[in-house]
């Protein structure tokens, strides 16, 4: 049996519901307006896909921020709260869309001497997506042949509503991937312990998966091998009994770690065996920068020919 980790509830608190759901449709109604403000201004495909893309981004952001501040111990709840904004969000771009399409073609029947009470009339919601699936939209006067109008209008609200919502979803989530002391209804904290370096990975992955926290605490030594790891603690601050241990290789880049093991139950006996672990690795890397230390290594230019 692998060894026992952190499970989330799946509750949020509903501060949680409020927050994520009212401040974050609202945050993304704003962003939706913005979004129209720009895009109106025919500024070419790449920037619409762009702002799309940064919005589902944002709306992410905001509601996983929020549901965070909710303890929500539940990613997926978190991800459906940011997908509902991300649909209000593009909801709200279209009544942009309508509104600011609408004054446009009134300056315009103004200007041909037309009425424009008479076309505020026949200017419904129905009547504004006719006039959008039939007449299409072409891009900026540098890419006029790209111009669309029909099935492929669907086809581009499908991407538009793609790049909102996957982002929203997904970015969401990761605010909210972290372990929770339900006793206490606190967020846990991390607190990293240390490196260790030249460990073998396959020995970790045999203990976490068979259950042994020996294997975990006090890894096999690599022979040769530079993979290091990195010890991460979770404790609760408000008890001393929750407390959770992750396990990862670090990487560079965006992604820091790789998680051999992340969130495993670990009691105070548990982390004392690290400690002593980790202070004989101390002690030995020691011995051995003293052995090198007496031999000292031939420089190139010392070496006797
Ligand atoms: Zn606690």
């Amino acid at each position: 049996m692998a060894v026992a980790t952190y499970k989330p509830s799946g509750k949020m608190g509903w501060l949680g519901w409020v927050l994520g759901l009212e401040v974050g449709a609202l945050v993304a109604i704003g962003l939706a307006y913005y979004y129209i403000a720009i895009r109106g201004n025919g500024r070419g495909p790449i920037v619409s896909i762009a702002m799309a893309l940064f919005i589902g981004a944002a709306i992410g952001c905001v509601v996983g921020v929020l549901t965070r501040l909710g303890k929500s111990r539940s990613q997926l709840i978190t991800g459906i709260i940011a997908v509902v904004c991300g649909v209000v969000a593009l909801g709200a771009g279209f009544y942009f869309d309508y509104v600011s399409f609408g004054d446009w073609l009134a300056r315009e029947a103004a200007r041909e001497g037309g009425s424009v009470d008479e076309f505020r009339k026949v200017w419904t919601f129905p009547a504004y997506l006719k006039v959008r699936v039939e007449g299409g939209w072409q891009y900026g006067p540098s890419l006029a042949d790209l111009e669309f109008s029909g099935a492929v209008v669907y086809l581009f609200w499908a991407i538009e509503a793609a790049l909102f919502l996957l982002p929203a979803f997904f970015i969401s989530r990761l605010f909210v991937r972290r372990s929770f002391c339900e006793a206490c209804n606190c967020w846990t904290v991390e607190k990293p312990l240390g490196r260790v370096p030249g460990v073998q990975i396959a020995s970790l992955i045999a203990g976490r998966e068979s259950g042994s926290l020996t294997n975990l605490l006090d890894p096999e030594a690599s022979r040769g091998g530079h993979q290091s790891i990195e010890y991460f603690l979770h404790y609760c601050p408000a008890c001393n009994d929750t407390k959770f241990l992750s396990i990862g290789m670090p990487k560079g880049g965006l992604i820091k770690h790789e998680w051999v093991v992340r969130y495993a139950t670990v009691t105070d006996a548990d982390l004392e065996l690290l400690e002593q672990s980790m202070a004989e690795r101390k002690a030995s890397v020691r011995n051995v920068l003293a052995m090198a230390g007496r031999n000292k290594p031939r420089l190139p230019g010392n070496n006797p020919i």
